[in-house]
């Protein structure tokens, strides 16, 4: 029935078999809306390198013309507002892509320790260069479950990163395995991957919106460490797609530990 119906009219319209379907209108705002703010974020954060790229450009052409000591600076400068921008669409065509394949649960098999080890094997070089201790504890051997490799080295490689960048000063680095027998949020048994830093920690107060995409605690040294805001978002989305679960726990001033809970085995759809 393609007609309006008051609410004082639906039992009477019900009745007489008609189907009322009910939009709530208060999502549908909340999603656009949600949508808008985050062209309207895209659109600032790639509009900083090029602004400042193009100021470049500009003294490049004028002023600094012949200038060969300042062209080399500007040059390097130029160079890593590029790469800052590409890091930017490298991490949103990611976030694309996960939350695309978000209802699709992974196929495959992975080997949760093996996998673990082979990511701080490829980040050694960032974390000799933080100088931190690293701790392990439950990687040895090899343990699988379902997943999808590429998105699980991509979720503990964004999360050993920002516990180097954010929380290196701690001088520490905390990378477990451990099984839980029983989850009650997954309801039933469980991995648990903890990464943990004893860095400056985050206020509780940004705890909540952490994951949000372009959420930062202090956005100029997010940036001026190379980091997009969208890092964590992506964790959680692939974490998601696991049928899994994030657990952030921090104290300013006594460090971090994000954990990602997997379940044992997912029903495959
Ligand atoms: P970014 O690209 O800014 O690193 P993320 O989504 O990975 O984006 O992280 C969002 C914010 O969370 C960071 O800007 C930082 O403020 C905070 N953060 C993430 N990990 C840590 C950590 N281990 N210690 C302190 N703050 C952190």
């Amino acid at each position: 029935i393609a007609a309006e119906i008051t609410v004082a009219a639906l039992p009477a319209a019900l009745g007489r078999g008609a189907t009322v379907a009910v939009l709530d209108i208060s999502v549908a705002e909340e999603a656009e809306q949600m949508r808008r703010d985050f062209v309207a974020n895209v659109s600032h954060e790639l509009k900083t390198p090029l602004t400042a790229m193009m100021g470049f450009i500009e003294t490049l052409r004028g002023p600094a013309r012949d200038d060969v000591k300042a062209r080399g600076r500007f040059l390097d400068i130029m160079e890593a507002e590029a790469s800052r921008m590409n890091r930017l669409v490298s991490d949103l065509l990611s976030l694309s892509r996960v939350q695309s394949e978000e209802r699709r649960r992974p196929s495959a098999d992975v080997d949760l320790p093996l996998l673990l080890r082979g990511v701080l094997a490829t980040l050694s070089p960032a974390i000799s260069a933080a100088g931190v201790t690293v701790e392990t504890g439950g990687l040895e051997g090899s343990q699988s479950l379902p997943g999808d490799a590429d998105q699980l080295v991509q979720v503990f490689q964004n999360l050993i990163e920002n516990a180097l960048k954010y929380g290196g000063g701690g001088g520490y680095l905390g990378v477990r395995l451990h099984r839980i027998a029983y989850e009650p949020m997954l309801r039933g048994p469980a991995w648990a991957v903890e990464i943990a830093d004893r860095g400056e920690g985050i206020d509780e107060m940004h705890l909540p919106r952490l994951t949000e995409r372009f959420y930062r605690v202090d956005t100029h040294r997010s940036r001026a460490q190379g980091g997009t805001g969208l890092g964590l978002a992506i964790v959680k989305h692939i974490v998601n797609r696991h049928r899994g679960r994030l657990k952030i726990d921090s104290q300013r001033g006594a460090g971090s530990r994000f954990t990602v809970i997997l379940p044992k085995t997912t029903t495959r759809a």
